[in-house]
C-alpha cells in the first residue's frame, strides 16, 4: 500500500524514492536471512551510508544533509518497513553524532565529515547493568591521571553497534552523585581497555544485537572531553529527546509494513468459501490496525515539525515515542492474528516483526518513563 505523504520539497520526494528503491536492491533481498544468522551487516551499513542516509538531519558544512526532521523521519519510517534493524541503526547513528555536533570541540567536529558520511559508525553508551531508566546514577567513572587522560571504569549495558562502532559516546562519572557528576567522553573503537562483550541472545533484532562493554583502565586523551565538565546528563538528555522521534519512525514503518501485510494477506486467503477481509470480524480489525498506523503518523509528524520549526519538542516526542511503539506492538500482534497459524511461523515476516516490535516500547526510555515525562509536564507549574 503506499502512503500519501505530504513533502515539504521535490529534493524529499527524490529522497524517498532513492531510500525505497535502496530497500528493494539492497536490503529487502538480506534482511530474514542476517536476521535468522544474527550476523550485523556492517556492508549494507556502508552503502546505507555512501547513499547519504546516515547524516541526513544535520547541516550541509559539517558533511550532512540538512533534511528536515520530517523528511529525515519518513526515510527512517521506510527503512523500518523493510528491515528494522537498519533503521534502528541509522537512529542510534544520528543520536551517536548529536553530542558531536552540537557540543564538540572545533578539532571533535572536524570527525563529523566521516560520521555523517557513512564512513565511521556510533555507539551511545549510557545504559549500564544496574539501571538504564534512573540513568543519572551511573556508576561508570572516568577520573584524570597525570599526564591529564581520562581513565575510565565500570561497565556498560546494552550497547547498540556494542562490538561493531567506530566511535563511542561514553555518559561517565567524572564528578559527584546525580546529573551534575556526569561527563561525555568520546573514544575511537580500539581504544586501550575499551572491551566490548559477547552480544546478547536477544528476542528480535537479531542482526545488531547490542553487547555490554567493559572499561577497565580505558585511557581516553584529554581533549576527548565533550561540552563542559558536568554537563554529560544534559548532552545524553537533548540527544534522546531527537532520538525519541527516531523510534517512534521506526514503530510507524512496522505498523505499516504489518498492516500492508495482513491486509494483502487477508485478500488472498479464504475460508468458508469466500476470503477472510470480506469478514466483518477480520475488516474491523484491519481498520483500526489502520487507523492507528495514521495517527501514529500524524502525532510523529507533528512533533517532527515543532522540532524541525525550533518549537519545544520534547514531550510531544515523548507522546510520539509512547504512542507509536504501542501502536506498533499492537498492529504487530493483530497481524499475527490475522495470518492465523502460518502467522506463528518465520515463513512470514510478522513472527519477526512481532518480536522486533516489543524492544521499541523499552529502548530510549521504556514507555513507563515516557508517561513518567508526560505526566510530569502535565502538574509541573
Ligand atoms: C535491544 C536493545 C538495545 C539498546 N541499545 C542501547 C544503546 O545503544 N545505548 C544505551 O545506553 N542503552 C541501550 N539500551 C538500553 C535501554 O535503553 C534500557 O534497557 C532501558 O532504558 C530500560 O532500562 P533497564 O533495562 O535497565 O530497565 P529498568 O530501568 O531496570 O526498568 C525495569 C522496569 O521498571 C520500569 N520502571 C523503572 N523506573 C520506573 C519508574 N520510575 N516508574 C515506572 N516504571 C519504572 C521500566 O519501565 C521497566 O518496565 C538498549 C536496550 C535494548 C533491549
Amino acid at each position: 500500500m503506499t502512503v500519501d505523504r505530504m513533502l515539504p520539497t521535490a529534493e524529499a520526494h527524490d529522497l524517498l524514492d532513492l531510500t525505497r528503491e535502496l530497500c528493494e536492491r539492497e536490503l529487502a533481498p538480506k534482511a530474514a536471512d542476517f536476521e535468522a544468522r544474527g550476523e550485523f551487516p556492517r556492508e549494507v551499513i556502508r552503502t546505507i551510508g555512501r547513499s547519504g542516509l546516515l547524516g541526513l538531519p544535520y547541516p550541509e558544512e559539517c558533511g550532512g544533509a540538512e533534511q528536515p526532521y520530517e523528511v529525515y523521519l519518513q526515510v527512517l519510517e521506510t527503512l523500518a518497513g523493510t528491515w528494522l534493524a537498519m533503521a534502528e541503526a541509522v537512529s542510534v547513528h544520528t543520536l551517536a553524532c548529536y553530542p558531536v555536533y552540537a557540543h564538540g570541540s572545533e578539532a571533535q567536529r572536524k570527525m563529523l565529515p566521516d560520521m555523517l558520511g557513512g564512513e565511521m559508525l556510533g555507539a551511545y553508551c549510557l545504559s549500564e547493568p544496574q539501571g538504564g531508566s534512573d540513568a543519572a546514577a551511573l556508576q561508570t567513572k572516568a577520573t584524570r591521571d597525570e599526564d591529564g587522560h581520562w581513565v575510565v571504569n565500570g561497565t556498560k549495558a546494552w550497547i547498540t553497534h556494542g562490538r561493531d562502532a567506530d566511535f563511542y559516546n561514553i555518559f561517565a562519572r567524572t564528578g559527584g552523585p546525580g546529573a551534575r557528576g556526569i561527563s561525555c567522553l568520546l573514544a575511537d573503537a580500539g581504544t586501550p581497555g575499551l572491551h566490548p562483550q559477547k552480544a546478547e541472545r536477544v528476542m528480535g533484532l537479531r542482526s545488531s544485537a547490542p553487547s555490554p562493554i567493559v572499561f577497565d583502565d580505558c585511557r581516553v586523551d584529554a581533549d576527548r572531553l565533550v561540552g563542559a565538565e558536568g554537563q554529560g546528563f544534559t548532552i545524553a538528555l537533548e540527544a534522546l529527546d531527537a532520538g525519541r522521534l527516531g523510534i517512534a519512525a521506526c514503530a510507524v514503518g512496522l505498523g505499516q509494513a504489518a498492516l500492508d501485510y495482513a491486509v494483502s494477506y487477508a485478500r488472498e486467503r479464504e475460508q468458508f468459501g469466500r476470503p477472510i477481509a470480506d469478514f466483518q470480524g477480520l475488516g474491523f480489525l484491519l481498520a483500526d490496525m489502520a487507523t492507528q498506523v495514521s495517527a501514529a503518523r500524524a502525532l510523529l509528524l507533528s512533533a517532527a515539525r515543532l522540532k524541525d520549526a525550533g518549537r519545544p519538542f520534547s514531550i510531544e516526542a515523548a507522546k510520539a515515542k509512547l504512542f507509536a511503539t504501542d501502536v506498533a506492538m499492537r498492529v504487530t500482534t493483530d497481524a499475527v492474528q490475522v495470518l492465523g497459524g502460518a502467522g506463528y511461523v518465520s515463513d512470514h515476516p510478522v513472527e519477526r516483526w512481532f518480536r522486533e516490535a516489543k524492544v521499541l516500547q523499552i529502548v530510549e526510555g521504556t514507555n513507563q518513563i515516557q508517561r513518567l515525562v508526560i505526566s510530569r509536564s502535565l502538574v509541573r507549574d
